[in-house]
């Protein structure tokens, strides 16, 4: 437990601080739930360890058994720094698994087989043009963020603290690692794409630069075609908001919902930030460290978290080009958003002041857009 501890701290300083805060029992069985999947991360992350698939694919598939079920499982040479230490003591991760409740083994032996089965499917593809589809696309989030959200949610109401009903709805959960995998997979454009590992769908980048590549947005990334596609994304990761404000009204437990609204803050945020924003093809996109603490400070109850969704939700609709092939779908998504956050009781508290941006509208023309959408369209 000692060294899950100390490694958690290593391998991420943003989940380490939401995980520590649960209470105990569950902080534990989260914590190991997270190196779990992080080992077998790393090991789908790895390019070059393996000298051929069917090895990499044969682990993947296996981990749940091999590596949870050993007290002595270890595996060298595959990841770098901090997780390959993990790997190379992952026996100490099995062995703080095989003290968890059974009930509570069951569900992370679950999850890792599935999601080891589902990166195994993506290993022997070709992705250095991306996804094709935006069903795989959608199928690959799933694997590897949708299964993450339900196998919390599943040990939330194992662990008695939240109801039954939070497990048994999947597609909230879904929707919920869904989403910050899309702003996650939005923002990492270019680091992914150098990699040789890219996951925009064709179906969508193809009709904004049909004979290139994917790399061609990083050559012109001023050109309205490759923020146009840009937002394509973007209009498409704001689909799942409305699952996670759902998600989020059900939990009861203060610790948990923080551990949950979060990162889901962060996440609209820095789409926010996104939107638009032809940086995301020369380089790392990030939001500001006082507005990331911010956030946190403001994420302790629903009526804070809606205020949050709203406020970064009508940035990006007042920003809106209507030259944009996507500007119905965003208004549309955004609308759907403040329906479901502004119909909440304003709350006392000091308002989120988030960055000041600069629109293709004046600001009051789009406030005056949205009155009169939420009035007469919804
Ligand atoms: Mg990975």
């Amino acid at each position: 437990m000692k060294y899950c501890d100390k490694l958690l701290g290593h391998v991420s300083r943003s989940f380490s601080a939401v995980i520590r805060q649960l209470p105990e029992d569950l902080a534990k069985e989260v914590l190991v739930f997270y190196l779990v999947l992080r080992g077998l991360d790393t090991i789908e992350d790895d390019m070059q360890a393996f000298v051929d698939n069917s090895e990499k694919v044969a682990q993947l598939q296996n981990f749940h058994e091999w590596a949870l079920e050993n007290p002595y499982w270890s595996m060298t040479g595959v990841g770098e720094s901090h997780e390959a230490d993990l790997l190379e003591n992952f026996y100490k991760v099995s062995r703080t698994f095989q003290s968890l409740s059974p009930g509570s083994r069951a569900i992370i032996k679950d999850i890792t087989k599935e999601m080891g089965h589902g990166m195994a499917e993506f290993v022997s593809k070709d992705l250095g043009e991306g996804t094709m589809t935006v069903e795989e696309y959608n199928r690959y989030c799933h694997f590897v963020a949708g299964l993450v959200g339900q196998g919390l949610s599943r040990l939330f109401s194992e662990s008695g603290l939240e109801s039954p009903q939070v497990a048994e709805e999947l597609s909230l959960s879904d929707s919920m690692g869904k989403f910050l995998q899309k702003v996650n997979i939005i923002r990492d454009y270019l680091e992914d794409y150098t990699e040789g590992r890219a996951f925009w769908p064709q179906e969508i980048w193809k009709d904004f630069s049909p004979d290139k590549s994917l790399g061609s947005f990083s050559q012109e990334p001023q050109r309205d075609a490759a923020v146009h596609c840009l937002n394509a994304l973007v209009a498409d990761a704001l689909t799942h908001v409305p699952d996670c404000i759902t998600y989020l009204k059900m939990l009861k437990n203060k610790q948990i919902f923080k551990f949950c609204a979060i990162p889901q803050v962060m996440a609209i945020s820095t789409l926010d930030k996104l939107f638009s924003n032809p940086d995301v093809f020369t380089g790392v996109v990030k939001i500001r460290k006082g507005l990331a603490c911010k956030l946190i400070l403001n994420a302790g109850s629903i009526e804070e978290v809606s205020l949050c969704f709203s406020s970064f939700t009508r940035n990006i609709m007042g920003r809106v080009d209507p030259c944009d092939p996507s500007a119905e779908k965003i208004i549309a998504a955004c609308l759907k958003i403040l329906q479901m956050t502004e119909s909440t009781k304003p709350h006392k508290m000091r308002l989120l002041k988030t960055e000041p941006s600069v629109g293709y509208w004046p600001k009051a023309v789009a406030a005056a857009m949205t009155a009169y959408c939420l009035t007469y369209l919804v």
